[in-house]
C-alpha cells in the first residue's frame, strides 16, 4: 500500500508540474494558490502573453553585483540574471483575486526573491511554503515575513516528481 500523500506534498507536486511549462532555460519556477485545500490558481515564470519568450528570443540577461561573505571576507561577485520573465509568484498575483487570496497559502518551488516576497507580503496570503532555497535574499525575506506575520517555511524531506526538478543556472 502506498502512503497517501500529505497536502503539502500534493500541492508542491502540482507547483513542480506547473514549473515545467516555463520556457526560461535558467530557472523553472512554479507557484500555486491554495485556499482551504482548494486549488485557486497556478503560475510559472514567463514573458507576458503575446511576447516571444526565452526559448524563442533568448534570455534577457542583466548583470548584477552581489556582496558575498567568504571566510569572513566580503567579496563583490558579478552575477547574471534573466529579466525577460515575470516571476511565477507575480503571475500568480496577476491571475488571482484579492478576495480569494485572503488567508490563503502559496506553494512555490523556489524560495521567493525579494521583489516577489515584498508583493506577496501585501497580497492577503497567510502562508508561503517553498522547496528549493534561494540564499541571496533569504535574510531580508525572512525578516519581512516576520514583520508582516506571514508563515514562511521550507518543505523538508520532499522529493519533486521525476523529471521536474531542473538544474538551475545562476
Ligand atoms: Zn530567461
Ligand atoms: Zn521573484
Amino acid at each position: 500500500m502506498t502512503r497517501r500523500k500529505s497536502w503539502d506534498t500534493y500541492f508542491m507536486d502540482i507547483a513542480y508540474m506547473v514549473s515545467t511549462r516555463s520556457q526560461c532555460p535558467r530557472r523553472h519556477v512554479g507557484a500555486v494558490l491554495v485556499q482551504g485545500k482548494k486549488l485557486l490558481g497556478t503560475a510559472y515564470n514567463g514573458a507576458p502573453m503575446g511576447v516571444p519568450d526565452c526559448s524563442e528570443a533568448g534570455c534577457m540577461l542583466v548583470e548584477e553585483y552581489e556582496i558575498k561573505r567568504v571566510d569572513g571576507q566580503e567579496q563583490v561577485v558579478a552575477k547574471q540574471r534573466c529579466v525577460r520573465t515575470i516571476h511565477a509568484e507575480q503571475n500568480l498575483l496577476l491571475f488571482t483575486d484579492r478576495h480569494d487570496r485572503e488567508g490563503s497559502i502559496v506553494y512555490v518551488t523556489d524560495q521567493p526573491c525579494w521583489t516577489c516576497a515584498n508583493m506577496l507580503a501585501n497580497s492577503g496570503i497567510a502562508e508561503i511554503v517553498y522547496h528549493r532555497s534561494y540564499p541571496k535574499d533569504q535574510d531580508k525575506v525572512m525578516a519581512l515575513m516576520n514583520q508582516v506575520g506571514i508563515r514562511f517555511r521550507r518543505l523538508e524531506n520532499y522529493e519533486p516528481p521525476a523529471g521536474t526538478d531542473e538544474a538551475v543556472t545562476n
